[in-house]
């Protein structure tokens, strides 16, 4: 069950959490502002209310989870995101990081591997706000050809390795933010395009994301 009241105690909470990130290093007014908007409570599960803003990853069904909003916001932060920009995100997930994209006015186009995640949350409470989320059932690995290519990619899982595919969809003087895999831990990479196809590479701290796995599931 879902709870899609946004009330006065939320907004409250919201702003502790948005304060909490400035507290982590988070200077992006932009991202800060859409952490403020958004009510990350309908994103997860009436069980969830109280804690909603803890600054914690959740379980949303499928084994997957709703990232941390450090995760989320730190992520944002590297992409330097601008109106218009086209985005693709891989790893839909609840759609929470896809919904912080388009408060910031990119195109966003999500892809999701897991079917079940993929039919219930293509329908959440806020697609009518936000036209400018594009949902496809597919692998990331993949991406999307079709609308390539993007300014900016965003990786929500563990990768095991930069995939090929994405850096051919990435724009020229875009930015791939990707958290690949170290063993036990992902370092957060910045890769961004150079006109001659080679990637610059930029490595900022260790986070733990579900794994980035391969082909559809569903
Ligand atoms: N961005 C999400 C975080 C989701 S966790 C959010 O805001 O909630 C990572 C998600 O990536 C999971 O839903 C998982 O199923 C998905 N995933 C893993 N490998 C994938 C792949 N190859 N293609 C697309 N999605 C993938």
């Amino acid at each position: 069950m879902r709870q899609y009241d946004d009330n006065y105690r939320h907004k409250g909470l919201r702003m502790q959490l948005v304060k909490l990130l400035r507290e982590k290093g988070i200077t992006d007014e932009d991202v800060l502002k859409a952490i403020e908007q958004i009510p990350r409570h309908f994103f997860l599960d009436s069980a969830f209310d109280k804690i909603a803003y803890e600054d914690r990853a959740f379980p949303i069904g499928e084994g997957q989870t709703i990232s941390q909003p450090y995760t989320v916001a730190y992520q944002t932060q590297l992409l330097q995101i601008k109106r218009n920009e086209k985005v693709l995100e891989i790893g839909t997930g609840s759609v929470y990081q896809a919904t912080i994209l388009a408060e910031m006015g990119a195109r966003v186009f999500t892809i999701e591997r897991q079917k079940k995640l993929y039919e219930l949350n293509k329908n959440f409470i806020l697609r009518n706000r936000y036209p400018n989320i594009k949902f496809f059932y597919g692998d990331g690995f993949e991406g999307l050809p079709t609308y390539a290519p993007f300014d900016k990619i965003l990786i929500t899982a563990a990768a095991p390795f930069i995939p090929p595919k994405l850096v051919q969809q990435l724009k020229t003087g875009g930015y791939m933010v990707i958290p690949v895999d170290e063993g036990s831990a992902q370092r957060m990479l910045r890769l961004t395009k150079m006109p001659t196809g080679e990637l610059h590479e930029e490595a900022f701290d260790q986070f733990s994301f579900v794994p980035m796995l391969g082909g559809k599931n569903g």
